[in-house]
């Protein structure tokens, strides 16, 4: 009985050693290695090919080793009666607090422009924005939506959320479904996307949203690339509808070195760097989730077929 870890990165030994020292009584393989498959109960995947997990015939669950899960779902050919479960950890959710913090605060402060003036050797004052008169919208309040909010509103900015269906416990407004979401645009003056990948978020930052939005609003996609539609975007920021993205994610990864948005000033790139899963600490919820499933019990942080998240 053991777990394999299949990574397109290649990343494998970094966390075979995070879940060697926290139990080593768990054989864990990695791609490339002579994998005994039959005695494989477990895969620990980020982006396997597509197809791979087939050839694990005793194979009862498939660990995700992040927290969006939409390239498993994108795998026509895993067997549908597998749970799937996601990361769900403390430091996920505050590194993707402090890097959101950091985006927004540098775009107000114009930093990201200084810097691509600087690139110019162009002295070129410009205005900036406190805190307190901005409101962030953030489209999607899970796990790290809401640990975003929180950060924002520690320095001082107003925050609204948007949800699917439901209403977490906060102190700020939050607006829900398709019927709710022009308002919550509306007061939206910095928009940070935080929706999982699904087939009804897909494209979901498109012109109509981006027309919604307060004139010269800001974007940060810190969640997946298919979410926004590139062009539209680039209308937007030729036009003046929006003054500037920050983008982390891209339809292709990594971003395509002809993309437009390599040479547009107003889009700031990151190789999807936001939060990163630390092995360390997301091992000890695979080992748990491991011997849950041995023991026939129900796994912990379990993703929804249904919702595709
Ligand atoms: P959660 O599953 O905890 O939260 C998802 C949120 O999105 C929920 O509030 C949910 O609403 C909302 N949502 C889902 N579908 C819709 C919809 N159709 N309309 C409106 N709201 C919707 O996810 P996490 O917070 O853990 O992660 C969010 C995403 O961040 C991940 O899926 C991943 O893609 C991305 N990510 C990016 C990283 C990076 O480094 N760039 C790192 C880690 C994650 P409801 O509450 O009603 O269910």
């Amino acid at each position: 009985m053991a777990i394999v870890i299949l990574r397109n990165d290649g990343l494998v030994d970094v966390w075979k050693a995070a879940l060697n020292a926290q139990a080593p009584d768990i054989p864990v393989y990695g791609s490339g290695e002579d994998i005994p498959r039959s005695d494989i109960k477990m895969a620990a995947v980020w982006k396997h090919p597509p197809g791979s997990l087939k050839s694990y015939p005793n194979l009862q669950g498939i660990q995700g080793l992040g927290a969006g899960v939409d390239f498993i779902f994108d795998d026509a050919e895993i067997r549908k009666d597998l749970p799937i479960m996601r990361v769900v950890d403390p430091y996920l959710a505050s590194d993707m607090a402090e890097f959101v913090l950091a985006l927004t605060t540098g775009m107000l402060k114009r930093i990201q422009d200084y810097k691509y003036n600087e690139s110019l050797s162009l002295w070129k004052p410009k205005t900036y924005q406190r805190f307190k008169e901005v409101t962030v919208g953030i489209m999607g309040l899970g796990k790290l939506g809401l640990a975003v909010a929180e950060s924002l509103k520690s320095v001082g900015f107003s925050v609204v959320g948007w949800t699917r269906n439901s209403v977490p416990e906060v102190n700020f407004p939050v607006f829900r479904g398709g019927g709710e979401r022009i308002n919550f645009l509306n007061r939206s003056q910095v928009l940070v996307c935080l929706l999982p990948l699904t087939p009804e978020t897909r494209g979901i930052l498109n012109r109509d949203v981006f027309n919604a939005l307060p004139s010269g609003a800001r974007l940060i996609n810190v969640a997946r690339g298919p979410l926004l539609v590139d062009g539209e975007l680039l209308n937007a920021l030729d036009q003046g509808m929006l003054a500037e993205a920050c983008l982390d994610v891209f339809h292709a990864e990594p971003l395509p070195a002809d993309h437009p948005f390599w040479k547009h000033p107003a889009v700031h790139i990151t190789p999807h760097i936001a939060s990163v899963s630390d092995p360390k600490s997301v091992a000890p919820q695979i080992i748990s989730n491991y011997r849950r499933l041995l023991r026939g019990e129900s796994p912990e942080n379990l993703v929804s077929r249904n919702a595709g998240y």
